[in-house]
Protein backbone atom coordinates (compact mmCIF):
# COMPACT_ATOMS: atom_id res chain seq x y z
CA UNK A 1 0.00 0.00 0.00
CA UNK A 2 1.09 3.79 -0.76
CA UNK A 3 1.50 5.50 2.24
CA UNK A 4 -0.36 8.28 1.00
CA UNK A 5 -3.28 5.94 0.62
CA UNK A 6 -2.85 4.85 4.02
CA UNK A 7 -2.88 9.03 5.32
CA UNK A 8 -5.89 9.23 3.50
CA UNK A 9 -8.01 6.34 5.22
CA UNK A 10 -6.31 7.98 8.86
CA UNK A 11 -7.61 11.27 7.47
CA UNK A 12 -10.99 9.37 7.47
CA UNK A 13 -11.07 7.47 10.88
CA UNK A 14 -9.99 11.08 12.54
CA UNK A 15 -12.68 12.54 11.19
CA UNK A 16 -15.36 9.67 12.39
CA UNK A 17 -16.65 10.36 16.19
CA UNK A 18 -18.75 7.71 16.60
CA UNK A 19 -16.35 4.20 18.34
CA UNK A 20 -18.54 1.99 15.56
CA UNK A 21 -17.25 4.15 13.06
CA UNK A 22 -14.20 3.97 13.79
CA UNK A 23 -13.73 0.04 14.21
CA UNK A 24 -15.05 -0.12 10.90
CA UNK A 25 -12.86 2.17 9.34
CA UNK A 26 -10.03 0.55 11.01
CA UNK A 27 -11.82 -3.43 10.14
CA UNK A 28 -11.89 -1.81 6.38
CA UNK A 29 -7.95 -0.92 6.36
CA UNK A 30 -7.11 -4.27 7.84
CA UNK A 31 -9.01 -5.94 5.09
CA UNK A 32 -7.37 -4.26 1.98
CA UNK A 33 -3.87 -4.24 3.90
CA UNK A 34 -2.26 -6.96 2.61
CA UNK A 35 1.25 -7.60 3.06
CA UNK A 36 1.62 -4.63 5.36
CA UNK A 37 -1.16 -5.38 7.40
CA UNK A 38 1.45 -5.97 10.60
CA UNK A 39 3.12 -2.33 9.71
CA UNK A 40 -0.59 -1.23 9.44
CA UNK A 41 -1.62 -2.46 12.53
CA UNK A 42 1.26 -0.54 14.41
CA UNK A 43 0.64 2.25 12.51
CA UNK A 44 -2.64 3.18 13.25
CA UNK A 45 -1.79 3.29 17.06
CA UNK A 46 1.02 5.68 16.44
CA UNK A 47 3.85 2.87 16.33
CA UNK A 48 6.74 1.81 14.65
CA UNK A 49 7.73 -1.48 17.03
CA UNK A 50 5.69 -3.94 18.87
CA UNK A 51 4.69 -2.79 21.97
CA UNK A 52 6.85 -6.05 23.42
CA UNK A 53 9.60 -3.59 22.41
CA UNK A 54 10.33 -0.58 24.56
CA UNK A 55 12.57 0.58 21.38
CA UNK A 56 11.33 4.01 20.20
CA UNK A 57 12.74 5.78 17.03
CA UNK A 58 14.32 7.92 19.85
CA UNK A 59 13.35 11.62 18.02
CA UNK A 60 13.41 14.44 19.73
CA UNK A 61 10.80 17.02 18.69
CA UNK A 62 13.61 19.22 17.48
CA UNK A 63 15.46 16.94 14.84
CA UNK A 64 11.84 16.58 13.47
CA UNK A 65 11.25 20.18 13.20
CA UNK A 66 14.68 20.35 11.14
CA UNK A 67 13.78 17.69 9.23
CA UNK A 68 10.35 19.46 7.99
CA UNK A 69 12.56 23.24 7.74
CA UNK A 70 14.90 21.65 5.54
CA UNK A 71 12.42 20.13 3.62
CA UNK A 72 10.14 23.14 3.25
CA UNK A 73 13.48 25.45 1.59
CA UNK A 74 16.00 27.43 2.18
CA UNK A 75 14.34 30.10 4.30
CA UNK A 76 12.33 28.35 6.89
CA UNK A 77 14.44 27.66 10.08
CA UNK A 78 13.50 24.86 13.11
CA UNK A 79 12.74 27.94 14.65
CA UNK A 80 10.11 28.63 12.30
CA UNK A 81 8.65 25.60 12.85
CA UNK A 82 8.61 25.66 16.34
CA UNK A 83 6.91 29.22 16.08
CA UNK A 84 4.45 27.61 13.57
CA UNK A 85 3.81 24.77 16.14
CA UNK A 86 2.94 27.23 19.07
CA UNK A 87 0.33 29.00 17.06
CA UNK A 88 -1.13 25.82 15.37
CA UNK A 89 -0.91 23.74 18.11
CA UNK A 90 -0.21 20.33 16.44
CA UNK A 91 2.75 18.68 14.53
CA UNK A 92 0.43 17.37 12.03
CA UNK A 93 -1.33 20.11 10.93
CA UNK A 94 2.29 22.40 11.00
CA UNK A 95 3.85 19.60 8.47
CA UNK A 96 0.57 20.07 5.87
CA UNK A 97 0.94 23.21 5.89
CA UNK A 98 4.64 23.72 4.13
CA UNK A 99 5.31 22.96 0.93
CA UNK A 100 7.78 20.05 1.73
CA UNK A 101 8.07 18.41 -2.14
CA UNK A 102 5.68 15.48 -2.25
CA UNK A 103 3.55 18.31 -4.37
CA UNK A 104 5.83 19.68 -6.96
CA UNK A 105 6.89 15.96 -7.07
CA UNK A 106 4.02 13.87 -7.08
CA UNK A 107 1.45 16.13 -8.17
CA UNK A 108 3.12 17.29 -11.07
CA UNK A 109 2.88 13.77 -12.29
CA UNK A 110 -0.14 12.45 -11.21
CA UNK A 111 -0.82 12.17 -7.22
CA UNK A 112 0.53 9.14 -6.42
CA UNK A 113 1.18 7.82 -10.25
CA UNK A 114 5.12 8.94 -9.61
CA UNK A 115 7.64 6.07 -9.38
CA UNK A 116 8.32 8.26 -5.98
CA UNK A 117 5.60 7.33 -4.06
CA UNK A 118 6.50 6.71 -0.67
CA UNK A 119 5.34 2.84 0.36
CA UNK A 120 4.48 1.80 3.71
CA UNK A 121 6.58 -0.90 3.73
CA UNK A 122 9.22 1.36 2.68
CA UNK A 123 8.49 3.71 5.02
CA UNK A 124 8.57 1.28 7.87
CA UNK A 125 11.92 0.04 6.42
CA UNK A 126 13.56 3.42 6.67
CA UNK A 127 12.15 4.35 10.15
CA UNK A 128 13.43 0.76 11.06
CA UNK A 129 16.99 2.20 10.00
CA UNK A 130 16.67 5.40 11.44
CA UNK A 131 15.92 3.96 14.87
CA UNK A 132 19.46 1.98 14.40
CA UNK A 133 21.66 4.59 13.88
CA UNK A 134 23.96 5.02 16.74
CA UNK A 135 27.07 7.09 17.60
CA UNK A 136 28.79 9.93 16.56
CA UNK A 137 27.06 12.23 14.11
CA UNK A 138 23.90 9.80 14.76
CA UNK A 139 21.63 12.96 14.85
CA UNK A 140 22.82 14.25 11.73
CA UNK A 141 22.01 11.05 9.68
CA UNK A 142 18.58 10.79 11.14
CA UNK A 143 17.20 14.22 10.25
CA UNK A 144 18.66 13.57 6.83
CA UNK A 145 16.65 9.96 6.89
CA UNK A 146 13.43 12.02 7.61
CA UNK A 147 14.70 15.43 5.16
CA UNK A 148 14.21 12.36 2.52
CA UNK A 149 11.00 10.79 3.99
CA UNK A 150 9.67 14.47 4.39
CA UNK A 151 10.38 15.95 0.47
CA UNK A 152 8.68 12.82 -0.86
CA UNK A 153 5.82 13.89 0.90
CA UNK A 154 2.15 15.27 0.21
CA UNK A 155 0.48 17.41 2.92
CA UNK A 156 -1.48 14.74 3.96
CA UNK A 157 1.19 12.14 4.29
CA UNK A 158 3.43 14.79 6.14
CA UNK A 159 0.66 15.42 8.48
CA UNK A 160 0.53 11.76 9.84
CA UNK A 161 4.31 11.34 9.17
CA UNK A 162 5.23 13.99 11.31
CA UNK A 163 2.71 12.54 14.36
CA UNK A 164 4.03 8.79 14.03
CA UNK A 165 7.68 10.09 14.20
CA UNK A 166 6.62 12.35 17.13
CA UNK A 167 4.29 9.01 18.58
CA UNK A 168 1.51 11.70 18.25
CA UNK A 169 -0.50 9.50 16.24
CA UNK A 170 -4.00 10.38 17.99
CA UNK A 171 -6.47 9.73 15.63
CA UNK A 172 -9.10 8.02 18.02
CA UNK A 173 -7.67 4.12 17.61
CA UNK A 174 -6.40 2.41 20.91
CA UNK A 175 -5.50 -1.37 21.71
CA UNK A 176 -9.75 -2.10 21.94
CA UNK A 177 -10.62 -0.89 18.95
CA UNK A 178 -7.52 -2.20 17.08
CA UNK A 179 -8.27 -5.97 18.86
CA UNK A 180 -12.43 -5.64 17.32
CA UNK A 181 -10.90 -4.42 14.24
CA UNK A 182 -9.11 -7.16 13.84
CA UNK A 183 -11.76 -9.57 14.95
CA UNK A 184 -14.08 -8.34 12.55
CA UNK A 185 -11.98 -8.26 9.81
CA UNK A 186 -11.02 -11.90 10.03
CA UNK A 187 -13.98 -13.57 11.71
CA UNK A 188 -11.91 -15.07 14.79
CA UNK A 189 -13.47 -14.38 18.31
CA UNK A 190 -12.62 -10.79 20.01
CA UNK A 191 -11.54 -13.28 23.19
CA UNK A 192 -9.10 -14.89 21.08
CA UNK A 193 -7.49 -12.04 19.75
CA UNK A 194 -6.79 -10.21 23.31
CA UNK A 195 -6.03 -13.49 24.62
CA UNK A 196 -3.04 -13.75 22.25
CA UNK A 197 -2.29 -10.19 22.36
CA UNK A 198 -1.87 -10.62 26.26
CA UNK A 199 0.73 -13.33 25.57
CA UNK A 200 2.74 -11.78 22.48
CA UNK A 201 2.27 -8.32 23.05
CA UNK A 202 2.35 -7.45 19.40
CA UNK A 203 -0.50 -6.66 17.65
CA UNK A 204 1.16 -6.90 13.85
CA UNK A 205 1.78 -10.24 14.85
CA UNK A 206 -1.37 -10.80 16.23
CA UNK A 207 -3.21 -9.37 13.23
CA UNK A 208 -1.16 -11.90 10.63
CA UNK A 209 -2.53 -15.18 12.14
CA UNK A 210 -5.57 -14.21 12.72
CA UNK A 211 -5.87 -13.35 9.11
CA UNK A 212 -4.04 -16.26 7.89
CA UNK A 213 -4.57 -19.14 10.42
CA UNK A 214 -7.90 -17.87 12.00
CA UNK A 215 -8.60 -18.91 15.76
CA UNK A 216 -6.78 -22.57 15.75
CA UNK A 217 -3.64 -19.86 14.89
CA UNK A 218 -4.53 -17.45 17.50
CA UNK A 219 -4.57 -20.45 20.16
CA UNK A 220 -0.97 -21.41 19.48
CA UNK A 221 0.81 -17.98 19.75
CA UNK A 222 2.75 -18.75 23.70
CA UNK A 223 4.72 -16.96 25.58
CA UNK A 224 8.17 -16.17 24.29
CA UNK A 225 11.34 -16.10 26.87
CA UNK A 226 12.59 -12.99 26.33
CA UNK A 227 9.15 -11.01 24.95
CA UNK A 228 7.87 -9.27 28.08
CA UNK A 229 4.41 -9.55 28.33
CA UNK A 230 2.31 -5.91 30.35
CA UNK A 231 2.14 -6.47 33.94
CA UNK A 232 -0.65 -7.66 35.82
CA UNK A 233 -1.93 -4.42 38.11
CA UNK A 234 -4.04 -4.41 40.82
CA UNK A 235 -6.62 -1.63 42.46
CA UNK A 236 -6.92 -0.14 45.67
CA UNK A 237 -8.93 -2.40 47.93
CA UNK A 238 -9.96 -3.32 51.74
CA UNK A 239 -9.35 -6.23 53.35
CA UNK A 240 -13.23 -6.51 53.83
CA UNK A 241 -14.20 -6.23 50.18
CA UNK A 242 -12.13 -8.88 49.53
CA UNK A 243 -13.43 -11.81 51.84
CA UNK A 244 -16.61 -10.49 50.53
CA UNK A 245 -15.86 -11.24 47.17
CA UNK A 246 -13.91 -14.66 47.76
CA UNK A 247 -13.85 -17.58 50.11
CA UNK A 248 -9.95 -16.70 51.78
CA UNK A 249 -7.60 -14.46 50.25
CA UNK A 250 -4.09 -14.68 49.04
CA UNK A 251 -1.67 -12.09 51.23
CA UNK A 252 1.42 -11.01 50.37
CA UNK A 253 3.97 -7.79 51.50
CA UNK A 254 3.66 -5.05 49.12
CA UNK A 255 7.74 -4.48 48.64
CA UNK A 256 8.62 -0.72 48.22
CA UNK A 257 10.57 -1.40 44.66
CA UNK A 258 10.18 -1.93 40.93
CA UNK A 259 8.26 -3.62 39.20
CA UNK A 260 10.26 -6.38 37.30
CA UNK A 261 9.83 -9.52 35.00
CA UNK A 262 12.47 -11.86 34.96
CA UNK A 263 12.85 -14.09 31.57
CA UNK A 264 15.49 -17.20 32.25
CA UNK A 265 16.05 -19.28 28.87
CA UNK A 266 18.28 -21.81 30.85
CA UNK A 267 21.31 -20.02 30.86
CA UNK A 268 20.20 -16.54 30.95
CA UNK A 269 18.75 -14.37 32.52
CA UNK A 270 17.56 -10.78 30.89
CA UNK A 271 15.31 -8.42 33.19
CA UNK A 272 12.54 -6.01 31.54
CA UNK A 273 10.43 -3.66 33.43
CA UNK A 274 7.32 -2.16 34.08
CA UNK A 275 7.32 -0.41 30.74
CA UNK A 276 8.98 -3.45 28.95
CA UNK A 277 12.49 -1.23 28.99
CA UNK A 278 15.49 -3.93 29.62
CA UNK A 279 17.03 -3.53 32.97
CA UNK A 280 19.69 -6.55 32.99
CA UNK A 281 22.71 -4.57 32.75
CA UNK A 282 21.47 -2.15 35.67
CA UNK A 283 20.64 -5.23 38.22
CA UNK A 284 23.45 -7.45 37.82
CA UNK A 285 22.72 -9.30 41.28
CA UNK A 286 19.46 -10.27 40.24
CA UNK A 287 20.76 -11.98 37.30
CA UNK A 288 23.37 -13.66 39.35
CA UNK A 289 21.08 -14.59 41.27
CA UNK A 290 18.48 -15.98 38.72
CA UNK A 291 21.53 -17.85 36.96
CA UNK A 292 22.96 -19.08 39.83
CA UNK A 293 19.52 -20.95 41.08
CA UNK A 294 17.56 -21.82 38.36
CA UNK A 295 18.08 -24.41 35.84
CA UNK A 296 14.91 -24.51 33.90
CA UNK A 297 13.80 -22.05 31.26
CA UNK A 298 11.08 -19.57 33.05
CA UNK A 299 9.33 -15.95 33.07
CA UNK A 300 8.89 -14.64 36.48
CA UNK A 301 7.24 -11.34 38.07
CA UNK A 302 8.58 -9.57 40.59
CA UNK A 303 9.54 -6.44 42.69
CA UNK A 304 13.15 -5.86 43.11
CA UNK A 305 13.81 -3.50 46.51
CA UNK A 306 16.81 -1.30 47.26
CA UNK A 307 19.04 -2.54 50.39
CA UNK A 308 21.75 -0.97 52.34
CA UNK A 309 24.83 -2.75 53.82
CA UNK A 310 22.77 -4.04 56.85
CA UNK A 311 19.77 -5.33 54.64
CA UNK A 312 17.38 -2.46 55.57
CA UNK A 313 15.25 -1.21 53.06
CA UNK A 314 15.82 1.65 50.96
CA UNK A 315 12.87 3.75 49.38
CA UNK A 316 12.26 2.40 45.74
CA UNK A 317 13.97 5.52 44.44
CA UNK A 318 17.01 4.05 45.13
CA UNK A 319 16.00 1.42 42.57
CA UNK A 320 14.92 3.85 39.80
CA UNK A 321 18.04 5.58 39.79
CA UNK A 322 19.99 2.45 39.20
CA UNK A 323 17.65 2.11 35.77
CA UNK A 324 18.99 5.36 34.93
CA UNK A 325 22.97 5.09 35.93
CA UNK A 326 23.10 1.89 33.24
CA UNK A 327 26.61 3.54 33.18
CA UNK A 328 28.19 3.32 36.52
CA UNK A 329 26.39 0.40 37.93
CA UNK A 330 29.14 -0.54 39.54
CA UNK A 331 29.68 2.18 41.68
CA UNK A 332 25.84 2.49 42.22
CA UNK A 333 26.35 -1.30 43.52
CA UNK A 334 28.77 -0.57 46.24
CA UNK A 335 26.17 2.13 47.91
CA UNK A 336 23.19 0.17 47.35
CA UNK A 337 22.57 -3.41 46.68
CA UNK A 338 19.25 -4.56 45.20
CA UNK A 339 16.85 -7.91 45.90
CA UNK A 340 14.61 -9.66 44.08
CA UNK A 341 11.13 -10.75 45.40
CA UNK A 342 9.43 -13.04 43.07
CA UNK A 343 5.90 -13.34 43.79
CA UNK A 344 4.56 -15.13 40.41
CA UNK A 345 5.30 -17.19 37.67
CA UNK A 346 4.10 -17.18 34.16
CA UNK A 347 6.16 -20.17 32.62
CA UNK A 348 7.99 -22.68 34.04
CA UNK A 349 10.17 -25.38 32.11
CA UNK A 350 8.11 -25.23 28.87
CA UNK A 351 5.18 -24.56 30.39
CA UNK A 352 2.63 -21.58 29.96
CA UNK A 353 1.00 -20.82 33.52
CA UNK A 354 -1.50 -17.71 32.34
CA UNK A 355 -4.16 -19.26 32.75
CA UNK A 356 -3.37 -21.16 36.29
CA UNK A 357 -4.74 -20.16 39.34
CA UNK A 358 -2.57 -17.79 41.36
CA UNK A 359 -2.10 -20.66 43.91
CA UNK A 360 -0.88 -23.12 41.19
CA UNK A 361 1.33 -20.97 40.07
CA UNK A 362 3.18 -19.51 43.47
CA UNK A 363 3.26 -23.24 44.19
CA UNK A 364 5.09 -23.47 40.59
CA UNK A 365 7.36 -20.60 41.88
CA UNK A 366 8.56 -22.08 45.27
CA UNK A 367 9.33 -25.51 43.41
CA UNK A 368 11.42 -23.70 41.14
CA UNK A 369 13.62 -22.75 44.28
CA UNK A 370 15.23 -24.36 47.15
CA UNK A 371 13.16 -24.21 50.03
CA UNK A 372 12.51 -21.82 52.06
CA UNK A 373 14.39 -19.12 49.69
CA UNK A 374 14.29 -15.46 50.13
CA UNK A 375 13.31 -14.79 46.51
CA UNK A 376 10.00 -16.42 46.84
CA UNK A 377 7.61 -13.94 48.32
CA UNK A 378 5.44 -15.65 50.93
CA UNK A 379 1.96 -15.93 50.23
CA UNK A 380 -0.46 -16.40 53.22
CA UNK A 381 -4.17 -17.79 52.48
CA UNK A 382 -6.55 -16.66 55.19
CA UNK A 383 -10.17 -15.91 55.67
CA UNK A 384 -9.51 -13.97 58.94
CA UNK A 385 -9.78 -10.12 58.78
CA UNK A 386 -8.00 -10.23 61.85
CA UNK A 387 -4.90 -12.17 60.50
CA UNK A 388 -4.55 -10.21 57.98
CA UNK A 389 -4.30 -6.92 59.74
CA UNK A 390 -1.35 -8.38 61.59
CA UNK A 391 0.39 -8.89 58.39
CA UNK A 392 0.14 -5.68 57.34
CA UNK A 393 1.08 -4.19 60.42
CA UNK A 394 4.84 -6.76 59.52
CA UNK A 395 4.72 -5.20 56.46
CA UNK A 396 4.84 -1.88 57.18
CA UNK A 397 6.97 -2.29 60.72
CA UNK A 398 9.29 -4.06 58.05
CA UNK A 399 9.26 -0.46 56.02
CA UNK A 400 7.09 -1.95 52.93
CA UNK A 401 3.82 -0.04 51.65
CA UNK A 402 1.49 -2.50 52.86
CA UNK A 403 -0.55 -5.82 51.21
CA UNK A 404 -1.46 -7.01 48.35
CA UNK A 405 -4.56 -9.34 48.63
CA UNK A 406 -5.16 -10.96 45.67
CA UNK A 407 -7.47 -13.08 44.57
CA UNK A 408 -5.88 -17.13 44.65
CA UNK A 409 -8.43 -18.77 41.47
CA UNK A 410 -7.74 -15.97 39.45
CA UNK A 411 -6.07 -16.47 36.23
CA UNK A 412 -2.84 -13.91 34.93
CA UNK A 413 -4.35 -11.02 32.88
CA UNK A 414 -1.38 -9.16 30.97
CA UNK A 415 -2.23 -4.74 31.40
CA UNK A 416 -4.94 -5.91 33.78
CA UNK A 417 -5.83 -3.84 36.30
CA UNK A 418 -8.72 -5.67 37.92
CA UNK A 419 -10.34 -6.80 40.91
CA UNK A 420 -8.61 -9.97 41.16
CA UNK A 421 -5.46 -8.17 42.94
CA UNK A 422 -5.99 -5.21 45.23
CA UNK A 423 -3.20 -2.96 47.24
CA UNK A 424 -3.62 -1.46 50.26
CA UNK A 425 -1.39 1.10 51.37
CA UNK A 426 -2.03 3.35 54.14
CA UNK A 427 0.42 6.24 53.53
CA UNK A 428 -2.18 8.72 51.66
CA UNK A 429 -2.44 8.66 48.11
CA UNK A 430 -0.25 10.26 45.73
CA UNK A 431 -0.74 10.87 41.85
CA UNK A 432 1.62 9.66 38.84
CA UNK A 433 1.33 12.99 36.60
CA UNK A 434 2.79 13.32 33.00
CA UNK A 435 4.94 16.86 33.01
CA UNK A 436 3.60 19.18 29.84
CA UNK A 437 4.69 22.24 30.27
CA UNK A 438 7.14 24.04 32.87
CA UNK A 439 8.61 27.25 33.52
CA UNK A 440 12.43 28.90 34.16
CA UNK A 441 13.16 30.00 36.91
CA UNK A 442 14.18 33.54 38.12
CA UNK A 443 17.40 35.64 39.03
CA UNK A 444 20.46 33.22 40.07
CA UNK A 445 18.54 30.26 38.83
CA UNK A 446 17.44 31.64 34.95
CA UNK A 447 19.25 28.66 33.33
CA UNK A 448 17.29 25.96 35.03
CA UNK A 449 13.72 24.97 35.19
CA UNK A 450 11.50 25.96 38.50
CA UNK A 451 8.36 24.40 38.08
CA UNK A 452 6.47 22.12 36.14
CA UNK A 453 3.46 22.01 34.88
CA UNK A 454 1.27 18.55 35.99
CA UNK A 455 -1.42 16.54 33.82
CA UNK A 456 -3.17 13.53 34.01
CA UNK A 457 -4.47 11.00 31.18
CA UNK A 458 -8.05 11.78 29.34
CA UNK A 459 -9.53 9.61 26.31
CA UNK A 460 -7.79 11.98 23.68
CA UNK A 461 -4.65 14.02 25.46
CA UNK A 462 -3.89 15.42 29.07
CA UNK A 463 -5.34 17.94 31.61
CA UNK A 464 -3.78 19.48 33.39
CA UNK A 465 -4.24 19.19 37.45
CA UNK A 466 -1.44 21.77 39.06
CA UNK A 467 1.94 22.52 39.02
CA UNK A 468 4.88 21.48 41.21
CA UNK A 469 7.91 23.44 42.78
CA UNK A 470 8.22 22.44 45.90
CA UNK A 471 9.82 19.08 47.36
CA UNK A 472 12.48 19.74 44.55
CA UNK A 473 16.34 20.55 45.12
CA UNK A 474 18.98 22.69 43.29
CA UNK A 475 20.73 19.63 42.22
CA UNK A 476 17.28 18.35 41.43
CA UNK A 477 16.35 20.77 39.36
CA UNK A 478 19.08 20.89 37.41
CA UNK A 479 19.28 17.21 36.23
CA UNK A 480 15.77 18.08 35.64
CA UNK A 481 16.86 20.42 33.39
CA UNK A 482 18.93 18.86 31.14
CA UNK A 483 16.59 15.81 30.94
CA UNK A 484 14.08 18.32 29.63
CA UNK A 485 15.67 19.95 27.11
CA UNK A 486 15.13 17.35 24.88
CA UNK A 487 11.52 17.25 25.26
CA UNK A 488 10.50 21.49 24.70
CA UNK A 489 7.98 22.00 22.18
CA UNK A 490 7.96 25.49 22.48
CA UNK A 491 8.85 28.62 24.94
CA UNK A 492 6.77 31.85 25.03
CA UNK A 493 8.73 33.99 27.42
CA UNK A 494 9.58 31.96 30.63
CA UNK A 495 6.68 29.53 29.81
CA UNK A 496 7.63 26.29 28.25
CA UNK A 497 5.70 23.67 26.25
CA UNK A 498 6.64 20.29 27.05
CA UNK A 499 6.10 16.97 24.99
CA UNK A 500 4.64 14.74 27.44
CA UNK A 501 7.40 12.33 28.20
CA UNK A 502 8.25 11.85 31.83
CA UNK A 503 5.90 10.90 34.74
CA UNK A 504 6.41 12.55 38.24
CA UNK A 505 5.23 10.83 41.14
CA UNK A 506 3.39 13.81 43.08
CA UNK A 507 1.44 13.97 46.88
CA UNK A 508 -0.81 16.62 47.75
CA UNK A 509 -3.20 16.87 50.53
CA UNK A 510 -6.12 17.10 48.57
CA UNK A 511 -7.81 17.33 45.67
CA UNK A 512 -10.38 20.28 44.67
CA UNK A 513 -12.84 21.28 41.77
CA UNK A 514 -11.16 23.98 40.21
CA UNK A 515 -11.65 25.95 36.88
CA UNK A 516 -8.21 27.10 36.93
CA UNK A 517 -6.66 23.79 34.81
CA UNK A 518 -8.39 22.08 32.27
CA UNK A 519 -9.46 18.86 34.10
CA UNK A 520 -11.66 20.71 36.12
CA UNK A 521 -9.36 19.67 39.36
CA UNK A 522 -6.58 21.11 41.42
CA UNK A 523 -4.12 19.45 43.11
CA UNK A 524 -3.99 21.36 46.65
CA UNK A 525 0.10 22.00 48.50
CA UNK A 526 1.50 19.45 45.50
CA UNK A 527 4.84 18.43 46.20
CA UNK A 528 7.35 16.68 43.89
CA UNK A 529 8.28 13.16 45.50
CA UNK A 530 10.20 11.31 42.08
CA UNK A 531 10.61 10.96 38.97
CA UNK A 532 8.52 7.78 38.35
CA UNK A 533 11.56 6.16 35.58
CA UNK A 534 9.69 2.84 35.36
CA UNK A 535 6.27 4.80 33.61
CA UNK A 536 5.91 6.12 30.15
CA UNK A 537 2.77 8.83 30.05
CA UNK A 538 0.43 6.22 28.79
CA UNK A 539 0.97 4.31 32.58
CA UNK A 540 0.36 8.00 34.39
CA UNK A 541 -3.16 8.07 36.29
CA UNK A 542 -5.99 9.07 34.86
CA UNK A 543 -8.84 12.22 34.90
CA UNK A 544 -10.77 9.63 35.75
CA UNK A 545 -8.79 8.16 39.06
CA UNK A 546 -8.70 11.72 39.99
CA UNK A 547 -12.38 12.03 39.87
CA UNK A 548 -12.48 8.98 42.20
CA UNK A 549 -9.92 10.18 44.35
CA UNK A 550 -11.77 13.47 44.71
CA UNK A 551 -15.18 11.95 45.54
CA UNK A 552 -13.72 9.51 47.61
CA UNK A 553 -11.95 12.47 50.17
P1 LIG B 1 2.10 1.83 43.04
O1 LIG B 1 2.47 3.23 42.68
O2 LIG B 1 1.15 1.69 44.19
O3 LIG B 1 3.28 0.91 43.15
P2 LIG B 1 1.54 0.95 40.38
O4 LIG B 1 0.67 1.80 39.50
O5 LIG B 1 2.99 0.90 40.10
O6 LIG B 1 1.22 1.34 41.88
P3 LIG B 1 -0.29 -1.15 40.89
O7 LIG B 1 -0.72 -2.22 40.00
O8 LIG B 1 -1.29 -0.10 41.20
O9 LIG B 1 1.04 -0.53 40.29
O10 LIG B 1 0.19 -1.74 42.30
C1 LIG B 1 0.89 -2.94 42.30
C2 LIG B 1 2.37 -2.69 42.28
O11 LIG B 1 2.91 -3.05 43.54
C3 LIG B 1 3.04 -3.59 41.28
O12 LIG B 1 3.16 -2.98 40.03
C4 LIG B 1 4.39 -3.91 41.91
O13 LIG B 1 5.36 -3.04 41.40
C5 LIG B 1 4.19 -3.62 43.39
N1 LIG B 1 4.25 -4.82 44.25
C6 LIG B 1 4.98 -4.94 45.39
N2 LIG B 1 4.80 -6.12 45.96
C7 LIG B 1 3.94 -6.82 45.19
C8 LIG B 1 3.37 -8.12 45.28
N3 LIG B 1 3.62 -8.94 46.30
N4 LIG B 1 2.51 -8.49 44.29
C9 LIG B 1 2.22 -7.66 43.27
N5 LIG B 1 2.73 -6.43 43.13
C10 LIG B 1 3.58 -5.99 44.09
Amino acid sequence: MEFAAFADRAEEIEAESADTAITEAVTDLFTDAGSDLPTLARFVQGRVFPAYEARTLDIGPRLCYEAIARAAGQNISADDVEQRLADMGEIGAVAASYDLGGQQGLAAFGAGGGSDALTVAELDAELRDLAAVDGSGSQGTKVDILFGLFSRCSPTEASYLARLVLSEMRIGVGEGTVRDAVAAAFGVPVDAVERAVQVSNDYGMVAEVARDEGEAGLDTIRLEIGRPVQAMLAQAGTVAGALEDWDRAAVEWKYDGARVQVHFDGEDARLFSRNMEEVTDPLPEVVDTVESTLDAPAILDGEVVAVDADGEPLPFQEVLRRFRRKHDVAAARENVAVRLHAFDCLHADGEDLLDAPLETRHDRLESLFPPDSEIVSQMWLSDDAGGIEDLETEALDAEQEGIMLKDPTASYSPGKRGKHWRKRKPDVETLDCVVTGAEWGEGRRANALGSFELSVRTDDGYATVGNVATGITDAELDDLTERFEAHIRSEDGRDVTLDPAIVFEVGYEEIQASQSYDSGYALRFPRFISVREDKTPEDADSLERVKRLAASQ
